[in-house]
């Protein structure tokens, strides 16, 4: 029996918020801190594939082929250029799957189950899930497999409004398919210390949830690095992107160790 994996969701319904540079960076920063890391892609929009150097031209099989029960996540699964961290891409097939499931009673179960199989012959430390900026089935599966939820979250205005959406659909999954779901935290992303609001926003959030102490800055590199195909480490170790998210890496890496 393989090591059990730490499974985390990267969610928020939200548009462009940073979900994906947040799960890409994320798997890559503890990658590099030598922990066996697989990056699922569960939004069809495909960029946490293309961030890791995985073009969809290129891929024959995808996470849809993993949920419709055509092919296993190891099959799936491929290395990329940061040594510890492979990827399952997506590609627009996953539109689809949304659709050819509807009618199938375990739907919402179909990630999970593809996950149990993965982690029986291949071990990883963590198992992160970049998620469409939707609440529907895709990021429903992502729920029912994961252990905990990361939710990236942009300091504006109606940042709150969303994330009380989002808290109410987590509680959903915990009441029925997955009553172990924990909330791991908020991470504050492109964040702009020059901005009041942002401030403000930063505290109300702190006021109700587990904020990370690591903040992701607005920083050029990040947004520059997937056009490369590489996480913002291997584009530019040591602007504030890369470093900001090295050091949610090592933050959640105390805190597990901590407590298991
Ligand atoms: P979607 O909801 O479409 O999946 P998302 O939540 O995954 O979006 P990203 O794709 O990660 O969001 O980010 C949206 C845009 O903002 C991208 O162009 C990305 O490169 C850029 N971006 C993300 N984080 C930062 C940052 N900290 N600094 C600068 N640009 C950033
Ligand atoms: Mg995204």
């Amino acid at each position: 029996m393989s090591k059990a994996s730490r499974i985390v969701a990267v969610v928020n319904q939200k548009g462009g918020v940073g979900k994906t540079t947040t799960a890409v960076n994320l798997a890559a920063s503890l990658a590099a801190a030598e922990r066996r890391t697989l990056l699922i892609d569960m939004d069809p929009q495909g960029n946490a594939s293309s961030g890791v150097g995985v073009h969809p031209k290129g891929v024959h099989k995808s996470v849809y082929d993993a949920l419709i029960g055509r092919a296993s996540l190891g099959e799936v699964a491929s290395p990329t250029a940061v040594r510890n961290l492979f990827v399952v891409p997506s590609t627009q097939d996953l539109v689809a799957a949304e659709l050819e499931l509807v009618d199938e009673a375990d739907r919402a179960v179909r990630l999970r189950d593809a996950i149990t199989k993965v982690q029986e012959d291949t071990s990883y430390d963590y198992i992160l899930i970049d998620c469409p900026p939707s609440l529907g089935l895709l990021t429903v599966n992502a729920l029912v497999a994961a252990q905990e939820v990361i939710v990236p979250l942009q300091c504006e205005y109606y940042a709150l409004e969303g994330l009380t959406h989002l808290m109410a659909t987590i509680d959903r999954v915990r009441a029925g398919l997955n009553p172990s779901l924990g909330v791991k935290g908020i991470v504050l992303t492109m964040f702009d210390p020059r901005n009041n609001l942002a401030h403000q926003v930063a505290n109300e959030v702190k006021n109700h949830f587990h904020v990370f102490e690591s903040v992701i800055p607005r920083n050029v590199r990040l947004s520059e690095a997937p056009s490369h195909g590489k996480p913002a480490l291997l584009y530019d170790v040591s602007s504030k992107g890369a470093q900001g998210y090295l050091s949610l890496a090592r933050e959640i890496l105390g805190g597990d160790a901590a407590t298991s």
